[in-house]
């Protein structure tokens, strides 16, 4: 405790003492008053030092939604949790399209649906020419050239 701290709190007791001596029945009323409003004030508070639940967020029955929220068990109370990014735009990751690798893709697309086509006509019980179920070769890249180069 500082010394002001020191003399305000004697000077408080002073002038309690003071009051006392002086008109009991106001200070009997005062200590009173006081006494109920601290009363009041430790029956209205919540009790318990944390947050005990966490509700998820949900849907409201008149359709708003409503965010994830603490919940007291003992007073009832919820309050948000205020756990949501405010920014709910996408992330771009990659943008735009790389036109080299048209013609694999293109290449690939075209293997597939082949291929789809041929297994739907297996599974239809068509018969199936020899030619059209050949499957298509696989796109080999030669790592010769890149073992030369070094
Ligand atoms: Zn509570």
């Amino acid at each position: 405790m500082t010394r002001q701290q020191l003399a305000l709190s004697a000077l408080t007791a002073t002038a309690v003492v003071v009051v006392v001596l002086v008109a009991p029945a106001a200070a009997l009323a005062l200590g009173a008053v006081a006494a109920f409003g601290a009363l009041v004030y430790w029956l209205g508070r919540c009790h318990h030092r944390g947050p005990l639940g966490l509700l998820p967020p949900t849907t409201a029955d008149d359709g708003t939604r409503l965010p994830a929220r603490w919940y007291c068990d003992a007073c009832g109370r919820s309050w948000p949790a205020n756990l949501e990014q405010r920014d709910r735009s996408p992330i771009v990751r990659f943008s735009g399209y790389d036109q080299s690798k048209l013609p694999a893709a293109a290449r690939r697309a075209a293997a597939l649906e082949k291929q789809r086509h041929s297994l739907a006509v297996r599974r239809a019980g068509l018969v199936v020419s020899q030619r059209s179920s050949e499957a298509t070769p696989a796109n080999v890249t030669s790592i010769s050239q890149r073992r030369a180069a070094r």
